[in-house]
């Protein structure tokens, strides 16, 4: 490969590609990284009802958490250490009620209150195995709970893994505009697109006559997503339903529309 342009000058070096293969036991069509600036907002929430909503429209689905140090998704879906399966060559993931394919790092502890208290080239290194290790099968949507912000594991995920697009989570309280320009930057550095942004806890709808409350005043989201031009994909209400079922294990028992907007982001994938 030459390393001087037509005129003669010296070309950039190419930047090297950090991807690392899947496992042999893995066909994962799609890879889409749900993330926040912080924590709190309901990230894991909206991974888990992207996940619901995608096995509910007859896709083969997982999830995997990144949030390493404070995984709850396998708490989400009612899944733990006993559902984890192990052999000499690989690890598969666990599967809920409805065929959904999980991993984290809470799988690997019999204790799920155990703390991660390890640094980051660690946690690094068990993120890369969940993609090296572990045989995910047949899987048209992995969805993955990011841990909030920008550093170390978002990085290894971005750089070591195929994301085919991103889902940026905010609140009302959020400072949604600085939170969405820092996510637009990130996935224009690593080269993926952003799919859209969830707003969670958006409003609360009054039992009695239906009206939407905004606690935190009007929503500035649509504003700010037409401004960078990405599509809102929910707006999802404070719901205290949707907390007794996802923090009882019952994710996929809750009954909502709120990411239908999926159907008109995520890459396709031929069923
Ligand atoms: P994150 O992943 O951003 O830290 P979680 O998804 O774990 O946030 O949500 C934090 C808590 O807030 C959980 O107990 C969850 O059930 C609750 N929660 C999230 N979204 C909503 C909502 N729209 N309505 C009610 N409770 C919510």
């Amino acid at each position: 490969m030459s390393t001087q342009n037509e005129n003669g000058a010296p070309k950039p070096p190419t930047p090297p590609d950090f991807h690392i293969d899947a496992n042999e036991g893995s066909d994962v069509k799609k890879v889409i990284a749900v993330v926040s600036g912080k924590g709190g907002v309901g990230k894991s929430s909206v991974t888990a009802m992207s996940a619901v909503w995608a096995r509910r429209n007859g896709y083969q689905t997982a999830v995997m958490d990144a949030d390493i140090t404070g995984p709850s998704v396998p708490k989400m879906f009612g899944v733990g250490y006993q559902d984890l399966v192990a052999t000499e060559e690989c690890l598969y993931p666990a599967t809920t009620v409805t065929g959904i394919k999980v991993m984290s790092m809470n799988l690997l502890t019999k204790q799920e209150d155990a703390p991660v208290i390890w640094r980051s080239p660690v946690i690094t290194g068990a993120l890369k195995q969940f993609w090296t290790d572990v045989a995910w099968g047949s899987v048209d949507y992995m969805f993955i709970d990011m841990p909030p912000g920008t550093g170390d594991v978002p990085l290894t995920v971005f750089q070591s893994f195929p994301v085919d697009g991103i889902i940026v989570v905010t609140t009302p309280q959020d400072l949604v505009q600085m939170i969405v320009k820092k996510a637009l930057g990130m996935a224009k550095l690593m080269k993926v697109p952003v799919l859209g942004i969830v707003e969670n806890m958006s409003y609360i709808k009054c039992p009695h006559c239906g009206e939407e409350i905004h606690l935190f005043g009007e929503s500035k989201v649509q504003e700010i997503a037409d401004k960078e031009n990405i599509p809102v994909i929910a707006r999802i209400p404070i719901d205290p339903d949707m907390a007794s079922f996802m923090d009882n294990g019952k994710a996929e028992y809750y009954e909502c529309n709120f990411m239908d907007g999926l159907k008109e982001v995520l890459p396709e994938v031929e069923l």
